[in-house]
């Protein structure tokens, strides 16, 4: 049967761009429907991954400048600069990132058509633009890569003036000087670091009673001093929020309780100038027409799909956060890929066991692999390494005291377990560590290899030492242990 398309991808965000840059290239004819009136690239670009980097990349050389010259730190940040300056930054990146995504479907021939689109059957899709006009396009593969969307939250209403969330916050006037966050996940203390960075007074407001709990013990440590330090409090297991403003004061107030408190139904009453509402995602995925063609949804609507992001029915693939974790950029990117070379490659790729995982906080925390509890409790012989940025030169010369790199490894092979860092560059500086554990090397490798000097990559090789002294400490001769 001849279709219109060899795939059509429902979405551009991460996964459905790599899908089609990798569809391309395999000389396939490409179809990217696109919800979004506006914008290519999903929450990727215009509203997740790229603006709050830009926002964060902003705060962090206004701490770093006021760190270097004590004198420019004695005005808050918020008294000095404009947000608008602050976003203008941000808005160029954005605009030159969208004219980038077009620019690379439209070089290798891919087609885009902007509106809603759904699956009449197997392979044909019906999409609806804003104007009301409805198309249909036969395809011999579809990957499904519609991303997920907050739910809404309950008690309070998002406003957008004052109760903010992922977009409204990339556009908000002026640096607030308080700012409540309710959320509890990664993109929470993203926020509040950059917030606090810029002189904001943050809380967050988080309804697990664990915040981070997938961090290195080490490293959470780390963060929470950091944490200390800019004055960020977290409060855990808050429940019941509800947000007012009182007109008297001139202020927001965001009620809520905790649960487990000893007081029990007692009220807690916070202060602010705005709210900021990080609430959990559901996956695009309800509206998709997808029962009636028989693909399968986990409990919690994400798609299910097998190591190749194929879903129950043959010819569909799912990819990127609609399928569920790690709900990444990074991954997502590789998702669509794999979905990619499955539907046209005689030899299919798969996502690999480890990846990393970068939390931009400032500082910013990095990580693969197994933390030292995970690992003693696969029953491994564990040793670990660690090197503190205040004993590596570039962090002497960089102004860079705070930060921790801490290599988790077997201490009968000397195999890297895992690895995990706190500080400046920590989501570059994991790769080194990536390929050496993926290649099979140990922490041999760093000691037994030049590395740049100065440069932050120097912690790998005082970690790699500080673990062989854990490791001849413990009774191994280091005659042995460097053979
Ligand atoms: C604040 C924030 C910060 C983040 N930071 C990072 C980070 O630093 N690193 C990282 O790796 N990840 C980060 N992420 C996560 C990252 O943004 C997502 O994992 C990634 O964008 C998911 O990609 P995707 O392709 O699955 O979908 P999305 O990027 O969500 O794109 C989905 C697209 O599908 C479109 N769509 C939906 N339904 C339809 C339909 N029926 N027809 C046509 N189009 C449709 C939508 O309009 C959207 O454009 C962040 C997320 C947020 C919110």
């Amino acid at each position: 049967m001849k279709y219109d398309y060899d795939v059509i991808i429902l979405g551009s965000g991460p996964a459905g761009f790599s899908c089609a840059m990798q569809s391309s290239k395999f000389g396939k004819k490409v179809l990217v429907v696109e919800a979004n009136e506006n914008h290519l690239g999903g929450a990727w670009i215009n509203s997740g991954t790229v603006p709050s980097k830009a926002l964060r990349e902003t705060a962090r050389i206004i701490q770093r400048f006021q760190n270097q010259f004590p004198e420019e730190a004695k005005e808050k940040p918020y008294s000095k600069y404009l947000m608008g300056d602050l976003l203008s930054y941000k808005d160029q990146i954005l605009q030159s990132k969208n004219e980038k995504v077009q620019n690379d479907l439209q070089k290798n021939e891919v087609d885009t058509y902007r509106g809603y689109g759904t699956l009449i059957d197997k392979n044909t899709i019906e999409v609806k633009n804003w104007n009301g006009d409805v198309k249909q396009f036969t395809t011999k593969f579809v990957l499904l890569a519609t991303g997920t969307s907050t739910i809404p939250p309950n008690g309070f209403n998002v406003d957008n003036n004052i109760v903010l969330d992922y977009n409204s916050i990339l556009s908000l006037t002026h640096i607030p000087r308080r700012l409540v966050i309710l959320g509890s996940g990664i993109n929470a203390i993203e926020y509040a670091t950059t917030f606090s960075s810029l002189g904001t007074r943050v809380t967050i407001l988080s309804d697990s009673d664990e915040f981070l709990p997938f961090l290195d013990n080490d490293i959470a440590e780390e963060l929470a001093v950091c944490l200390k330090k800019s004055a960020i409090e977290i409060v855990k297991s808050a429940n019941n929020i509800s947000v007012s403003v009182n007109d008297l004061r001139g202020s927001v107030e965001v009620m809520h309780q905790i649960s487990n408190d000893k007081e029990k139904g007692r009220k807690y009453v916070l202060e602010t100038e705005h709210v900021l509402y990080l609430g959990p995602k559901k996956p695009n995925s309800t509206k998709l027409g997808l029962e009636k063609i028989g693909v399968k949804l986990d409990k919690d609507g994400f798609i299910k799909t097998n190591a190749t992001f194929q879903t129950s029915v043959e010819n569909i693939f799912a990819a990127g956060d609609v399928a569920g974790f790690p709900r990444l950029a990074s991954a997502s990117f590789s998702q669509g890929r794999i979905a990619s070379c499955k539907m046209f490659s005689s030899d299919p790729h798969s996502m690999p066991e480890q990846i990393p995982f970068a939390i931009y906080s400032i500082p910013e925390i990095s990580n693969i692999g197994l933390t030292q509890k995970e690992a003693t409790e696969k029953g491994y012989n564990v040793a670990v390494g660690r090197a503190y940025y205040k004993n590596i030169t570039q962090g002497d010369v960089s102004n860079q005291q705070t930060g921790l790199l801490k290599i988790v490894f077997d201490q009968d092979s000397l195999k890297i377990l895992g690895i995990h860092i706190i500080g400046e560059r920590a989501s570059d500086l994991i790769h080194l560590g990536q390929s050496v554990m993926n290649l099979g090397g140990d922490i041999r490798y760093f000691v037994d290899h030049v590395m740049n000097y100065p440069a932050y990559s120097e912690a790998y090789r005082i970690a790699a030492f500080n673990g062989i002294n854990f490791v001849h400490k413990a009774g191994v001769k280091y005659k042995k242990i460097l053979k």
